[in-house]
C-alpha cells in the first residue's frame, strides 16, 4: 500500500538527513519533493499545495534550520499534517439504537455488499450486537444472492425481498422486521450503478427519507484515486452521508483518496477494507496510517 509514495517521501526526507547545515534552500527543496510526491499519488494539486504552503510555513516557524536533527523534525511535522489531513482524530460509528439504522452506499463494484458482510461480522464480535444485513438492491438479484450467502458464512440474518421491485418499501419493512426480531442495528446495502446516475441517487435519498438511518457510509474503492473524490462529493451533495469507507486497501493503491477525501467532503474516513475476507475490515486511525505512510 502507497509503496511509491512512500519511497518519495522518503527520498524528500534525504536532503536533509545527514546535512551538517541545513539552508531554506534545502528545506525548500524537500517541500518541493513532498508536494511532487503527493501530486504523484493522485493527491488534487490545490490539496497538495495547501499541505506543503503549511508544511514550509511549519518548518521556519519550527525553526527546523537550527535544529539538532532537522530532519526527524521535519518527518514530525509531515506526519502531524498528514494526520490532521485524513481527519486528525479517530472518528466514532455510532451503532447504537432500537435499531441502530446504518446505510451503505456507493457506486457497483466499489465493494459495498462485502462491506456490509464485514461490518455485521465486527458488529457481532467485536461488539457483541445482533445485527441484520437488508437486501435493498433491486435490480441485480446476483447481489441480493452474494448478500445471502456472506450472511450465511458469518452467521447472520439477511432480509431479502425477491419479488419485491420497490427498494422504500424493503427497508421499511426490513426496520419492522428488525424490531419484531430483536435486531439491535440493521445495515441496508443499497443499489450502486457504475457511475454516478440521478435514478440511484433519489432511490438512496428517498431509502434516507423514509428510515432515518443514523448513519451512512459512503464506500469507495481507493484504487480509483481522483475519481473517488469526486464520487465522493456527488454522493455527499445528495446524501450528506456520515462517513467513508475506503476499500482495496490491500491492493495497489496510490494514496490520493486516503489523502483527499476529508479534505474535499469534510467528512472522516471510519473504516477502511483490506481484503476479501470477512474479518479484513479495520477501524481508520489517522494517526496510525500516517506513520504508515511515513514507513
Ligand atoms: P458492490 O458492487 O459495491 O457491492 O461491490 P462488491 O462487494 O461486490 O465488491 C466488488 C469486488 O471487489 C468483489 O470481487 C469483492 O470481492 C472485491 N472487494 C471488495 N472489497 C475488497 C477489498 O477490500 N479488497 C479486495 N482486494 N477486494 C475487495
Amino acid at each position: 500500500m502507497f509503496n511509491s509514495l512512500q519511497d518519495k517521501l522518503e527520498s524528500a526526507f534525504k536532503n536533509l538527513k545527514g546535512q551538517a547545515r541545513i539552508t531554506e534552500l534545502n528545506v525548500a527543496a524537500t517541500v518541493k519533493e513532498i508536494r511532487r510526491a503527493l501530486v504523484d499519488a493522485d493527491v488534487n494539486y490545490k490539496i497538495a499545495k495547501d499541505f506543503t504552503d503549511k508544511i514550509r510555513d511549519k518548518a521556519m516557524g519550527e525553526k527546523v534550520l537550527n535544529a539538532i536533527s532537522p530532519g526527524q523534525l521535519m518527518v514530525k511535522i509531515v506526519k502531524d499534517e498528514l494526520t490532521e489531513l485524513m481527519g486528525g482524530e479517530e472518528a466514532t460509528f455510532n451503532a447504537k439504537g432500537n435499531p441502530a439504522v446504518i446505510l451503505i452506499a456507493g457506486l457497483q463494484g466499489s465493494g459495498k455488499t462485502t462491506f456490509s458482510g464485514k461490518l455485521a461480522n465486527y458488529l457481532k464480535t467485536k461488539k457483541g450486537l445482533s445485527p441484520m444485513l437488508v437486501a435493498a438492491d433491486i435490480y441485480r438479484p446476483a447481489a441480493m444472492e452474494q448478500l445471502r450467502v456472506l450472511g450465511e458464512q458469518i452467521g447472520v440474518e439477511v432480509y431479502i425481498e425477491p419479488e419485491n421491485k420497490d427498494a422504500v418499501a424493503i427497508a421499511k419493512n426490513a426496520v419492522a422486521q428488525s424490531k419484531a426480531k430483536n435486531k439491535n442495528v440493521i445495515i441496508i446495502d443499497t443499489a450502486g450503478r457504475l457511475a454516478v446516475d440521478e435514478a440511484m441517487m433519489t432511490e438512496v435519498s428517498n431509502i434516507k427519507n423514509a428510515i432515518d438511518p443514523q448513519e451512512i457510509l459512503f464506500v469507495v474503492d481507493s484504487m480509483t484515486g481522483q475519481d473517488a473524490v469526486n464520487t465522493a462529493k456527488a454522493f455527499n451533495d445528495r446524501l450528506d452521508f456520515s462517513g467513508v469507507v475506503l476499500t482495496k486497501l490491500d491492493g495497489d493503491t496510490r494514496g490520493g483518496a486516503a489523502l483527499s477525501i476529508k479534505y474535499t467532503v469534510n467528512k472522516p474516513i471510519k473504516f477502511v477494507s483490506n481484503g476479501e475476507k470477512m474479518d479484513a475490515l479495520d477501524v481508520f486511525y489517522p494517526e496510525r496510517m500516517a506513520q504508515r505512510i511515513l514507513g
